[in-house]
């Protein structure tokens, strides 16, 4: 990441796309504005962000398509998305997580609120270091190459649900509640709500496929990786 992270704001209402680069730009980042999809996509061809501010509304490509578009492209896949939403958009917001934002924020949002956002998303990104191989039955897991296979098959794995998975296997057979997964996997939740683990479970166990009923939810609980299935 450069000194100055460059967040792409793909925004079509001017005054508020002004409004965010202003602030940003103040207090070091590096702001680049997209009107819409088209002109997203010519940033992103030329040169890759650090965080992207996604509209929800957009003309053209919608913020969900282009979420999707981005998760599935091996080059912009680990950018985190930040998602924009208008007030009191609950479904909204749970079909961004699942189309792969990271976090979102509603409309109209302080600049203090956006700034510890961005930087919440730009820390859980910052790799961890670790270089451990972990294999729980048929699974495996290698942190150093970002792997994970069942029976041999490479599966693919989105980046905030390998840092799920690579907790629950390196602690599997215990039981882990929403709010330690948030502390372990997400680092700072202060606005990440619990129901944002759910979304993730559920991604992670489509990605694994067969393998996925390793995943197991704990009534009341939480969750647990366990090789007795
Ligand atoms: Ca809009």
């Amino acid at each position: 990441m450069s000194l100055q992270p460059r967040v792409l704001i793909v925004e079509d209402e001017s005054p508020i796309a002004e409004l965010i680069a202003v602030n940003l730009r103040h207090n070091g980042f590096q702001p680049v504005w997209a009107e819409d999809g088209v002109s997203a996509q010519r940033e992103m061809d030329a040169v890759l962000p650090d965080v992207i501010l996604l509209d929800w509304m957009l003309p053209g490509q919608s913020g969900i398509v282009l979420a999707k578009k981005w998760r599935a492209d091996a080059r912009t896949r680990g950018i985190p998305i930040l998602m924009l939403t208008a007030r009191g958009d609950e479904p909204d917001r749970v079909a961004g997580l699942d189309a792969g934002a990271d976090d979102y924020i509603t409309k109209p949002f302080s600049t203090q609120e956006m700034l510890a956002r961005i930087r919440a998303v730009l820390r859980r990104r910052a790799p961890e270091q670790v270089s451990d191989s972990v294999a729980i039955g048929a699974l495996t897991l290698d942190a150093a190459t970002h792997r994970v296979s069942w029976q041999g098959q490479a599966l693919k794995v989105g980046p905030t649900e390998f840092k799920l998975l690579h907790y629950l296997m390196k602690h599997s057979e215990r039981v882990h509640s929403r709010s330690q997964l948030l502390d372990k996997i997400w680092g700072d939740h202060v606005f990440i709500e619990e129901r944002t683990v759910d979304v993730h479970v559920k991604r992670l166990r489509e990605s694994l496929g067969a393998a996925g009923t390793m995943v197991e939810t704990v009534r009341g609980a939480g969750y647990r990786l366990t090789a007795q299935v």
